[in-house]
């Protein structure tokens, strides 16, 4: 009985640069980055960012205009899309209507010089794997949209490829179904090992399958970090603020010592990293999660007048009009005293506020 196993292997961007045609400005401008074997990584960034462009590059489908194109260790920069040991599943799932879904499973096996046994087998193992043996007989239009979808995925995964590629698999369906194919998706990604970079413009999905998340903006990449990380420790007003919110402060460090820094926002101190900023002006990311409000007049904190609270079921919105603007804060307690109009305070709690670059 045929095994469905992982070739998982590296990805690295050696200053990769994309411009299509006649066009001046690069779709991918400049980025090196490594995606380790057996990960899920994410590229995540609005529309026009370059993110399809980059999975293209790595496909094939698109040939970088300079810089270096590294699978497994080995340079494929060159190598046209046959080639190159690597699948895509579309968010169209293109299947073929007039194929059954064993069929359509078995199709690309056909060019891989797989015998029929071999392939038989193969398919039968990768239609398991998705959950989806007894449909083998079925036209894709028998099919629900997230079942197509896992079809396209077995199809992709039978050829046992050094990395999995994903554009968009997810937007054809409802919220819900997302819900579940992605971590279908997540679940076989690990047990298998594979290396899979998924292209999405949907934060939350992002957060929730990756191991690391590469967030582009303009062409380049914005932040390279771990889900934590990105929300945690956001880099820039951009990542603060694509990934899920931020309140965003301009404020003074007056001194740095060592790896901290001590910076002043109006009235309030905070002891912070420094994160290589140096004396002077400077930005601060906070999420509205991890900002209090207080009685006011609490000293080293920021005043403000409660413009509104409201009560959202799980937890409580305050937004707070300070000298810095309006501030906005969640509370998971949600049987607060404070009522709008009266005066309060906003505390900053430790590895809250994180200093940003623009
Ligand atoms: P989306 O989320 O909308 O798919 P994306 O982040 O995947 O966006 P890309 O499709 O990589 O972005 O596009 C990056 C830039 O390159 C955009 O400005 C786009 O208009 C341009 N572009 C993409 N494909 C081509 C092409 N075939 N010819 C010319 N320009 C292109």
């Amino acid at each position: 009985m045929a095994e469905i196993r992982s070739n998982a292997a590296s990805v690295e961007f050696k200053n990769v640069t994309k411009i299509y045609g006649k066009s001046t400005a690069p779709a991918v401008n400049d980025i090196s980055l490594f995606i380790e074997a057996g990960k899920l990584v994410t590229l995540l960034g609005p529309s026009g960012c370059g993110k399809t462009t980059t999975l293209r590059m790595i496909a094939g489908l698109e040939m970088v205009t300079s810089g270096q194109i590294l699978i497994g260790g080995a340079d494929v920069t060159r190598l046209p899309a046959t080639d190159r040991d690597v699948s895509m599943v579309f968010q169209s799932y293109a299947l073929f209507p007039h194929m059954t879904v064993t069929q359509n499973v078995e199709y690309g096996l056909g060019f891989s010089g797989f015998g029929k046994k071999e392939t038989t087998e193969r398919a039968r193992a990768g239609l398991e794997l998705v959950g989806l043996s007894n449909f083998g007989d079925r036209l894709p239009s028998q099919l629900s949209g997230g079942q197509q979808q896992r079809v396209a995925v077995a199809r992709a995964l039978v050829l046992e490829p050094q990395v999995l590629l994903f554009d968009e698999p997810l937007s054809n369906l409802d919220a819900k179904l997302r819900r579940r194919v992605r971590e279908e998706i997540r679940e076989i990604q690990q047990k298998l090992g594979l290396t899979v970079v998924y292209v999405t413009h949907d934060q939350e999905e992002a957060l929730a399958v990756s191991d690391r998340i590469i967030v582009m903006n303009n062409a380049v990449i914005a932040q390279d970090g771990t889900p934590r990380e990105l929300y945690e420790q956001p880099a820039n007003a951009f990542v603060a603020d694509f990934i899920g919110e931020a309140n965003m402060f301009q404020c003074e460090v007056v001194s740095v010592e060592g790896d901290g820094a001590t910076v002043h926002l109006g009235s309030a101190v905070l002891k912070l990293p420094a994160r290589g900023r140096k004396s002077g002006p400077a930005k601060l990311a906070v999420r509205p999660g991890r900002l209090e409000i207080g009685e006011p007049d609490r000293p080293g904190t920021l005043p403000g007048t409660l413009e509104k609270v409201t009560y959202v079921g799980s937890h409580l919105e305050f937004v707070v009009a300070t000298e810095f603007g309006e501030v906005f804060v969640i509370s998971p307690d949600v049987d607060t005293a404070f009522r709008a109009g009266q005066p309060v305070s906003i505390g900053f709690p430790e590895r809250g506020p994180v200093l940003i670059t623009d």
